[in-house]
């Protein structure tokens, strides 16, 4: 296969055929990888994917919902059975087997990034470039444009969206739904797997109030990256911040410690200990956890801890036509931060867009039209509705944490408590015998 997209940081080569692709899409996550596979098993549209970032730059496990994976099997479906044009049976069952696994499991982003490129670039031809050269820019926007030929730009680029900045649409609807405090260590010890420091989520969700990320199984020796978040009040992530002035090359500059971009390590957040209560009850409650599990200090590097907000937010622009052409947001980039369920909402808008993209092709009169299509007004009255709905489920699952913190400290106390209650009698029984066994 040739290579049709030839790029450099300006995305100024021309191609030799112009209007070479029918559908751009800009980022490779799940939503662009989703949405590119079920475009590319149900549909004989030239696609290409272009993404800034090789796929295992970026690693966190997800558990993914039913509904959003079940809403692309269902399209899946429904094309089988009708007999839709131009459908790839033999590569839609494939598709349908591999999203019905994932289903069940709590899969590394990076798996299902790595298994859906490899599918479409080997089972269906289609062109995916991945590495930083292949970031598109507000700079290099319209040459990258060009250089695709493409009707229909989608943007799948995330939270951080650049076709979100170049069509200039604003996060509405922000709100905080709550604060977490994040703790990130590679573990480097040789023999962790022999050791299982980390066990499972249930035991230490429990036990130490930690959600916890699933850990693939890896080698011994391989090093791993473990995340764990805890949600936090505001009072306590306001403790864990602190200004300061540090030199940054060779110039003082005020930054704020504890955020994701200035995290504390294990040794500042033991020195903060000193003179702050919060740091130390944070710092005694990673020591335990560390020591639960069996985990030293030459075990780990690259500690990160930091407290942030969780915040969501919809785009006020979602579809559009700007410079001639449909533009579209899909995943992170159309609503952000629905954390635990942004995943699944990614696969959601896949399906959506994948159906109205099909429907929009089979009745397609202009090339580049003036107006917005009906397909994509329904999209983003769709996506605007699924937001709605995340929205709610994000606060009042917050709410649910926060307010089951309390009965669950008091309930393992109490249980402690009668515990030790019980073992009185047989203690006392038992006492003339103590050191004989
Ligand atoms: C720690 C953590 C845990 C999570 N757990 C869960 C969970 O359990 N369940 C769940 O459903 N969701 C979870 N989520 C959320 C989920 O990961 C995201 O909502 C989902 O990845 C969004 O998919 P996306 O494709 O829209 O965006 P992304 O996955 O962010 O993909 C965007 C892609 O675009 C590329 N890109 C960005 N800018 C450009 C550019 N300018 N040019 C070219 N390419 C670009 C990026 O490299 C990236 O590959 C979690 C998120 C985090 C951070």
């Amino acid at each position: 296969m040739t290579m049709g997209l030839k790029a450099s940081d300006q995305y100024d080569v021309k191609l030799n055929t112009p209007r070479q692709y029918d559908i751009a899409i800009v980022g490779g996550g799940l939503n662009g990888m989703a949405l590119a596979s079920a475009l590319g098993v149900l549909t004989n549209l030239r696609i290409v994917v272009v993404d800034k970032r090789p796929v295992t730059t970026r690693d966190h496990s997800i558990r993914i919902g039913y509904d959003g994976v079940d809403k692309i099997i269902d399209l899946i479906d429904r094309c089988l059975i009708q007999k839709t044009p131009n459908v790839k049976v033999k590569e839609a069952q494939g598709l349908r087997a591999q999203l019905h696994l994932w289903r069940k499991h709590n899969v590394m982003t990076s798996a299902i990034e790595n298994d859906l490129s490899k599918f479409v670039r080997e089972k269906l031809g289609m062109e995916v470039y991945r590495d930083e050269t292949y970031g598109v820019t507000e700079e290099n926007y319209d040459a990258f444009v060009a250089s695709t030929g493409a009707s229909i730009i989608i943007g799948s680029d995330g939270d951080k969206s650049v076709i979100k900045k170049v069509i200039g649409a604003k996060r509405v609807e922000e709100l905080t739904v709550g604060h977490i405090l994040e703790l990130k260590y590679k573990v480097v010890a040789k023999d962790f797997e022999a050791r299982k420091p980390i066990k499972g989520s249930i035991q230490a969700t429990i036990a130490e109030g930690w959600d916890f990320e699933t850990l693939p199984k890896k080698k011994p020796g391989e090093a791993i990256v473990v995340s764990l978040h805890k949600f936090i009040d505001l009072q306590t992530h306001l403790s864990l911040l602190d200004k300061r002035t540090i030199d940054i090359k060779g110039k003082p500059t005020e930054i704020t410690k504890g955020t994701p971009e200035h995290a504390w390590t294990m040794k500042e957040l033991e020195k903060l200990a000193q003179t702050n209560e919060t740091a130390k009850k944070i710092h005694a409650h990673i020591t335990r956890y560390f020591n639960d599990h069996h985990i030293g200090p030459e075990d780990y590097e690259k500690e990160r801890i930091v407290s942030f907000p969780l915040m969501i937010g919809r785009s006020d622009v979602i579809a559009v036509i700007y410079k001639g052409k449909i533009v579209i947001l899909s995943g992170d980039a159309s609503s952000t931060g629905v954390l635990n369920r942004g995943g699944n909402k990614a696969f959601i808008e896949a399906a959506l867009l994948c159906e109205e993209i099909m429907d929009y092709w089979k009745t397609k009169l202009a090339e580049n039209p003036k107006t917005l299509p009906a397909q994509f007004e329904r999209y983003k009255e769709k996506c605007r509705l699924l937001f709605l709905n995340e929205k709610w489920w994000a606060v009042w699952k917050n709410r649910a944490l926060v307010a089951s913190e309390f009965p669950l400290k008091v309930f393992a106390k109490s249980l402690k408590w009668t515990l030790y209650l019980f073992s009185i009698p047989f203690r006392i029984v038992l006492y003339p015998f103590r050191g004989r066994f």
